[in-house]
């Protein structure tokens, strides 16, 4: 048999999944050019389009069966390549500064598709042997980039939730005191658990001390100061009423980087304070942290170092195509004390690492390839550049919008600045209750408009009551040209919605 005759018998034996390498060349050709057209196109095509959700499903013909035959695989790719070109939501887009979502690198693309044709499991080291190695590079690699200290435990996981919620639980299994894992937070032994943030902090909170049984109820709210940063002086009075009421002071939160308005708690602050009183000082960086690597931005983020856990979201100003969060721990046993369901006895000599230990997940993508590839593609050097480029068009921005007379700015922080919309006439008045609350609903409608434009993407934050727009920046595509036309934009829109709205 010829190598041809070989491949033919593979073919009819896998089916239709199963492809000539020429195809597969062909294929895979095709769609690169076609990716490289939109991408080309992107800054001249629409944000976003109007659709309703049922003109969605008509484009999609969602009410049609499975299909019982298979069809040719090229035209299919193409046909879903314009699908999606024509009713998405473009992150990468260089006026979409909505949420901290990032344009995503072109590296990074191609680095999943490499991932998943070699696809390793990265569960266990003898199933994915280089990418383990790898993984544990890049890890490092990102708290080098922060200033973490080294060596250091962590692994990469879908986004910066999972990675707080992770950082949770190597807290509980460390601060507990008793057989948490084994006997649960309702054990004879148990004593409440108790968790510190601010209302500031992301809404994985919730969602971490529910899955851990701890509930939200053990969260502390503790309240901020004018900056929206975290009382050191009311953490500290919270923890020792909890402690004279017999519970576990378990973990604090500080933020480095809040998501309404990028917001750094005083970390050195809460360090001191966590290790006076042997609590887990936990950090949510998902945002943020990976600014520390720019010099002269929030002072407060030279302290991440002091953290027992950091949460890190390369799928925001690492630029990485979704999804790809991390953690890291002080401690690399933390994790496997979390995680891990054999016991450590089991390892002698070096341990064998296993990502399955160290997380929740059991086979795990080649998430950290992206992470890898595109650090040393961009160096760090590169990184601290396209960051600070953000964080200067943040604050252009913030300047522009405070010199146009119908914008009013609000706040700037790293790479998030707010503001809104305010007509000459009401100005003078604007703290009035009736106006404030005109104001309010102005710039709630003002939100939509810009939204469904499709020329500029914004959202939103309220703040001591105000409803505010707010712009993320973690966009390597905008350019100072974008931002420039984005006052006058956002006041002829807020002029047409006040217009309408009398
Ligand atoms: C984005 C963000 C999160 C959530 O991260 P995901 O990647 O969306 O899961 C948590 N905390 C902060 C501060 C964030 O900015």
């Amino acid at each position: 048999m010829t190598t041809h005759d070989i491949l033919a018998v593979r073919a009819s034996r896998h089916g239709p999944i199963a492809i000539a390498p020429d195809e597969f060349r062909r294929a895979g050709h095709a769609l690169v050019d076609t990716i490289a057209e939109f991408l080309q196109s992107l800054p001249d095509r629409p944000l976003t389009t109007e659709s309703s959700p049922a003109a969605l499903r008509s484009h999609l013909d969602a009410e049609r069966p499975l299909p019982d035959d298979g069809v040719a695989m090229e035209p299919l790719l193409a046909s879903t390549a314009q699908l999606l070109f024509e009713h998405s939501l473009f992150n990468g887009h260089p006026r979409f500064f909505g949420y901290i979502t990032s344009s995503p690198a072109p590296i990074g693309m191609l680095a999943d598709f490499l991932a998943a044709a070699v696809n390793p499991n990265v569960g266990a080291r003898q199933l994915s042997p280089m990418a383990t190695e790898i993984e544990t590079q890049a890890v490092r690699w990102v708290a080098e980039l922060i200033g973490y200290p080294t060596p250091t435990g962590g692994l990469f996981v879908s986004g910066g939730n999972m990675a707080n919620i992770v950082g949770l639980f190597a807290a509980r299994a460390a601060m507990a005191g008793w057989d948490v894992r084994a006997e649960g937070v309702a054990a004879a032994s148990a004593r409440t658990l108790k968790v510190y943030a601010t209302h500031e902090t992301h809404t994985w909170l919730q969602k971490a001390t529910d899955l851990s049984g701890l509930g939200t109820a053990s969260i502390r709210w503790i309240p901020t100061d004018d900056s929206q940063r975290l009382d050191p002086r009311a953490l500290r009075r919270a923890i020792d009423q909890d402690r004279a009421e017999g519970a576990v002071p378990m973990m604090v939160v500080g933020t480095a980087g809040t998501v309404s308005t990028g917001a750094v708690d005083p970390l050195g602050e809460i360090a001191d304070i966590c290790r006076d009183a042997g609590i887990w000082f936990h950090v949510d960086g998902a945002y943020g942290a990976l600014a520390s690597a720019v010099p002269g931005t929030a002072r407060d983020l030279q302290h991440l170092s002091q953290a027992d856990s950091v949460a890190v979201d390369p799928h925001k100003w690492l630029y990485m195509p979704m999804e790809a969060g991390c953690v890291l721990v002080r401690d690399a046993e933390a994790l496997r004390n979390s995680f891990a369901y054999h016991p450590p006895y089991y390892h002698f000599g070096e341990p064998a690492l296993n990502y399955v230990d160290y997380g929740p997940q059991n086979s795990r993508g080649f998430r950290a390839l992206k992470v890898w590839l595109a650090l040393q593609q961009a160096g760090r050097r590169g990184y601290v550049e396209m960051m600070a480029g953000d964080i200067r068009l943040s604050q252009r921005f913030h300047h522009l919008v405070g010199q146009h007379p119908e914008l009013e700015a609000l706040t700037q922080q790293l790479s998030i600045n707010t503001f809104r919309y305010v007509p000459p006439e009401l100005h003078d008045r604007r703290a009035d209750a009736d106006t404030a609350e005109y104001l309010n609903g102005l710039n709630q409608k003002l939100l939509d408009r810009i939204q469904l434009s499709g020329e500029a993407f914004v959202s939103n934050a309220v703040l001591d009551g105000q409803y505010l727009l707010r712009a993320c920046i973690v966009n390597f595509n905008t350019t100072e040209a974008d931002i420039d036309a984005m006052p006058e934009f956002v006041a002829r829109l807020g002029r047409e919605v006040h217009a309408a709205s009398r």
